[in-house]
């Protein structure tokens, strides 16, 4: 793994590393414990970071495990993509869980509960249940079916597993408080019906328990000694503490008896502005066709990300920036860009290339000759070699360097103006071509033979220098440059967060001219198209074979978006 900035200290950190201190835990075991009902996003990231982090930070172990418990929605495809995104991400687990693989655990928990009273077998309707629960400020009543025998629940329970009953008919229960102050504990379901296909269990099971009731018990089974999980969770660590305290439960999975049981902490979520961090609404996107797919370049997935050419280094070092809190926060969307680009900055090979290309014609340059000058891939980083820049007769140079009415402080190229072409000659425009419709199509310069490598003959200075690509060599490509996905920082807050789509999220230039060297890179090779931005080569559409070329840009060079609009 490339070396990431330092793991900031935060408040869990302190935590955890008392309890190993104070020798309540032996060594710190954590878990991401993601569901595989999408793939996972930047806030996905935080998470993974703070997990595997702690435990590397603290020289303990962590687990990655699916919390697969809603059969509906999760997916082999899901899965694999989840687990491909934290091995991207750098990091490894120690062991590979499901809690699919405790549904056995889990039911005998279940009637271990039941035999001790603690649980029971209702027949409320969802809706009955509401009514039944009370409010925040009314007291719950108790279901007229909480104190059914326990040998009566044990055999509804039973026959609920055997599929004796339609979905909805029955619930198993806690019987904890229906008059507690946390509305969590009065008597939450712990298991209900669903006939429904599991992508790991198959149809096996046709009662499914719940997230709290599962959660902690696949904790303190693998012998999890931090459960972190986000502050919505909060009022759920009671119920958490609950289970575990009313089952018996010290032999963990991995075989070590009596461990003190799991402790969990809640941390704040971290949101991107201008992004979507929500599986549920991020599927929306994918299925309405909003975007291309999960891995749009455009999209906050890690996925997406990666196609974007977001590097696993710019990732975590994003997530040691941002920190570890115990509020949610809103992150501006140049922390993100500025860890890509700091990355970039220093590994990046340099390159030309012109997205959208005017063509100049040098009349004065003699026909059939090249030149070539060797120019360094990287202004700082010897190691990254050196390349020769073909100049000739046609070169191309961007429309934007190009206007014909420029204004006093416009630097670059306009009739009878002069600019420098980077590490070539300087050349002057003489004439302008155009089309029917009056766009410019060409231009005629001249070039001064006594100006090569940034010098003049008469010491007269030149203040524009722009980039150029060698007609005769130079390779086509189509280029993508992106913006927010949204024109809302937080669209997710957002009746119909569809309507806050940026029309222009996705510029295509499908005539970028590029120079020759890309040919040679590798598919992996990011680029710094000098004074464009960011670029690596798009890893769905790019065929490098056949020399179809298309690239992503990953980040401008500059924040100029944030100056913008601020
Ligand atoms: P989503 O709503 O996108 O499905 P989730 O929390 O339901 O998110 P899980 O698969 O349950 O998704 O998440 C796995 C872990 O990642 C959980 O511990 C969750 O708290 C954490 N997580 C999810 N989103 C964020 C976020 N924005 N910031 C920090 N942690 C997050
Ligand atoms: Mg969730």
């Amino acid at each position: 793994m490339s070396k990431t900035k330092a793991a900031p200290n935060h408040f869990i950190k302190a935590i955890a590393g008392n309890d190993v201190r104070n020798g309540q835990y032996p060594e710190i075991y954590t878990r991401f414990p993601p569901e595989p009902n999408g793939y996972l996003h930047l806030g996905h990231a935080k998470s993974i970071c703070l997990n595997f982090g702690l435990a590397k930070d603290l020289g303990g172990h962590c687990n990655l495990r699916f919390d697969d418990t809603n059969p509906e929605k999760e997916s082999t495809e899901f899965m694999e993509s989840i687990r491909a995104s934290v091995e991207w991400l750098g990091f490894e687990w120690d062991r590979l869980c499901y809690a699919s693989d405790y549904y056995e655990h889990l039911y005998g928990f279940a009637l271990e509960l039941i035999d001790k009273g603690l649980a029971y077998v209702d027949d409320l309707n969802a809706e009955q249940m509401r009514e039944y629960r009370g409010t925040l400020t009314e007291k719950g009543k108790n279901s007229p079916n909480r104190d059914r025998p326990i040998a009566q629940n044990r055999d509804l329970f039973e026959r609920m597993k055997a599929g004796e009953f339609k979905e909805g008919d029955y619930t198993l229960r806690a019987k904890i408080d229906m008059e507690s102050p946390n509305f969590v504990m009065r008597d939450p379901i712990l298991y209900r019906i669903r006939f429904a296909h599991h992508y790991r269990a198959g149809d096996k099971w046709c009662i499914y328990p719940m997230y709290d009731f599962t959660h902690c018990i696949s904790d303190a089974l693998e012998g999890i000694t931090h459960s972190l999980c986000t502050l919505e969770f909060q009022d759920n660590r009671e119920l958490y503490n609950w289970v575990l305290a009313n089952i018996t439960i010290e032999q963990t999975i991995t075989g070590e008896k009596g461990k003190t049981l799991p402790r969990q902490i809640e941390f704040g979520r971290s949101n991107l502005e201008y992004a979507m961090a929500s599986k549920r609404k991020l599927i929306q996107l994918v299925n309405e066709g909003h975007v291309s797919g999960w891995n749009d370049p455009r999209m906050t997935t890690l996925v997406g990300l990666k196609r974007r050419g977001y590097t696993p280094k710019s990732i975590r070092d994003y997530c040691a920036e941002i920190g570890v809190t115990k509020k949610d926060s809103t992150i501006d969307m140049a922390i993100l860009e500025n860890a890509i680009r700091h990355d970039l900055e220093a590994t990046a090979k340099r390159v030309f290339g012109v997205t959208d290309p005017l063509k100049v014609v040098i009349t004065n340059y003699p026909e059939g000759q090249t030149e070539g000058f060797e120019v360094a891939n990287h202004p700082k980083d010897e190691s990254l070699g050196k390349r020769t820049l073909n100049f000739g007769k046609e070169v191309y140079i961007e429309q934007d360097d190009f206007m014909l009415d420029p204004p006093a402080d416009y630097f670059r190229l306009g009739p009878g103006r002069e600019v420098r072409l980077r590490y070539g000659y300087a050349i002057t425009c003489n004439e302008f071509v155009t089309d029917d419709a009056g766009k410019v199509v060409e231009l005629h310069c001249t070039y001064d033979p006594l100006s090569a490598r940034g010098k003049t003959a008469d010491g007269r200075k030149i203040k524009g220098i722009i980039h150029w690509v060698n007609a005769d060599e130079a390779v086509g490509a189509e280029v993508r440059v992106y913006d927010r996905l949204f024109t809302d920082p937080n669209p997710a807050a957002a009746e119909d967060f569809t309507a806050l789509i940026n029309p222009e999220s996705l510029t295509v230039y499908p005539n970028a001219k590029l120079e020759p060297s890309v040919l040679s890179a590798s598919a992996q090779d990011r680029f710094q198209f000098e004074r464009v931005g960011y670029f690596c080569f798009d890893e769905e559409d790019s065929e490098m074979e056949s020399g179809k070329l298309v690239m992503n840009r990953t980040v401008s060079l500059r924040d100029t978006w944030g100056k913008q609009n601020r």
